[in-house]
């Protein structure tokens, strides 16, 4: 068996991404993602711009036959190459299993080892702005391997990282943690034990395996599709037999907290979220909060939707959308302050500025925190005073805080497609997410093709008529239930 450096990367993500991986019918694998690939092309360019300021050789091997890439990279070290690019590393294990590693570099410097008064040390080059532990604890592998074939343990191993440059990696303390990955990997692979399904939306969201075990989950009706159900609550509600979204809806939460530590306010969401998933219906979840939160959405003369596009690698705010509805007109005009180009970025900022100070009346709606953080950002970024700023964010209404904090959905996530497809809203192209998004707008820039433009802007109007859809929703909910009580 063959556990290489990218088995154990996903070994570290998902413990069951990394078993399907050796055993699992690849074609029920979905293909990668045009985000996903946007990050592996990205990488690929970081990696580029690293080498251009490098010289280097490659081992030359027939493609895929790693026994000959270790021979021609062990040759390689053998003759003192000052550094190898793409060496293969691979050392036999107990067990018939084969360690192996590609790191992206590997340096010469002075030491001992039985190639002579020299031995290498591993760079890899990541996206990754901060060194991420799942990263340093590939960093550590390939030092252990080259541990194995030099006799000798470097001293360090490098992450090359984006903004950050090179990161030293403290093998000591990643040593012993690689150990223990590395025996529980086995063990899961040699016994093969499947491990069980937990879906984890934002683990799961970018894995190519999510429509094969999302299927499984259903079918079982898995407790980790319930909000709430985390992967550190679970064996808890597991060691007592609540096991089911039934069983847990059906149990009292004054009882759950007490036997599970959970606080009352966890355990009493927990069963509300059950007892919507087993209904298919909302459950009011906290009713004090209706009549601090009616307020809030009902219905003004004029009342501003809004969603951000933006590019975190580059920090970069593309997109403003506004969605201006005029109850009194009974007119809904959509204002996208788009930037062409990065450069524009503080002009669109600008424009949308213009637009809203148009309604200093009206409720500003958004999805979500990141609205808020990133008008913040751009005040500051671009000097706007805060006589302008403040006023302006006193108006924002976080939809998702108001939905949260008041009722219960049959959603498997509380986020805007999940919540506004589930009121029957649906975008007009059915592909669009936000990380398609950032993935079309690299497009743009690429290749100036402004239908990769005009797809975002609809994207991002149906975004902000979403958040139209859940605002009404909400109204009508909270104002019948007062209305029955
Ligand atoms: S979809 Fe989720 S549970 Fe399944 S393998 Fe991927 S990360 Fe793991």
């Amino acid at each position: 068996m063959l556990l290489t450096a990218q088995l154990l990367l996903s070994y570290q993500r998902c413990h069951r991404q990394a078993f399907l991986e050796v055993y699992e019918d690849k074609t029920k694998k979905t293909a990668p993602s045009d985000f996903l690939n946007k990050l592996r092309q990205d990488r690929i360019e970081q990696q580029h711009h690293f080498f251009t300021s490098q010289t280097w050789v490659t081992p030359e091997y027939p493609k895929y036959d790693w026994h000959a890439g270790a021979q021609a990279t062990v040759a390689l070290m053998q003759a003192g190459a000052p550094q190898i690019r793409r060496g293969v590393l691979l050392v036999e294990q107990d067990y018939s299993v084969l360690y192996q590693s590609l790191p992206d570099l590997l340096t010469k410097v002075p030491g001992t080892s039985v190639f002579g008064d020299w031995l290498y040390v591993p760079t890899d080059i990541r996206l990754s702005k901060r060194p991420k532990l799942e990263y340093q604890i590939l960093a550590t592998f390939h030092a252990y391997l080259l541990a194995c074939l030099q006799g000798s343990w470097p001293e360090t191993a490098y992450l090359y990282l984006r903004e950050r440059g090179s990161y030293e990696v403290n093998l000591t303390l990643n040593q012993p943690k690689l150990d223990q990955l590395l025996s529980e990997l086995l063990d899961v692979l040699l016994n093969q034990q499947e491990p069980e399904v937990f879906i984890v939306s934002h683990r799961c969201s970018l894995c190519g395996w999510l429509s094969h075990c999302y299927q499984i989950a259903q079918q079982d009706q898995h407790l980790s599709l319930l909000p709430g159900v985390t992967p550190s609550r679970y064996p808890i509600l597991q060691s007592h037999n609540l096991a089911s979204v039934e069983d847990l809806a059906l149990v009292d939460p004054v009882h759950l907290a007490q036997v599970t530590g959970f606080g009352k306010e966890v355990a009493v969401k927990l069963v509300c979220q059950a007892q919507a998933f087993a209904q298919q219906s909302p459950v009011l979840f906290a009713p004090k909060a209706i009549e601090t939160t009616t307020p809030l959405v009902v219905a003004a003369p004029i009342e501003l939707y809004f969603d951000i596009e933006a590019e975190p690698s580059l920090n970069l705010a593309y997109l403003h959308g506004v969605l201006v509805v005029d109850r009194d007109d009974q007119t809904q005009t959509f204002h996208s302050c788009l930037a062409d180009c990065p450069e524009q970025e503080e002009q669109v900022w600008f424009q949308f500025l213009d637009l809203v100070l148009r309604y200093p009346q009206a409720p500003i709606y958004h999805f979500c925190a990141y609205e808020v953080q990133t008008v913040e950002r751009l005040a500051k970024l671009y000097g706007t005073p805060d006589s302008i700023v403040q006023p302006l964010i006193e108006r924002f209404v976080d939809l998702h805080a108001l939905v949260t904090q008041t009722v219960v959905l049959p959603v498997e996530s509380y986020t805007l497609k999940l919540i506004a497809r589930w009121l029957g809203f649906q975008w007009r192209n059915s592909e669009a997410n936000g990380a398609q998004s950032i993935y079309w707008y690299s497009e743009w820039l690429a290749t100036g093709n402004r239908h990769f433009l005009d797809t975002i802007v609809h994207y991002n109007e149906d975004d902000c008529q979403a958040t139209h859809h859940i605002k009404n929703w909400l109204a009508d909910f909270l104002q019948s239930d007062q209305s029955t009580a």
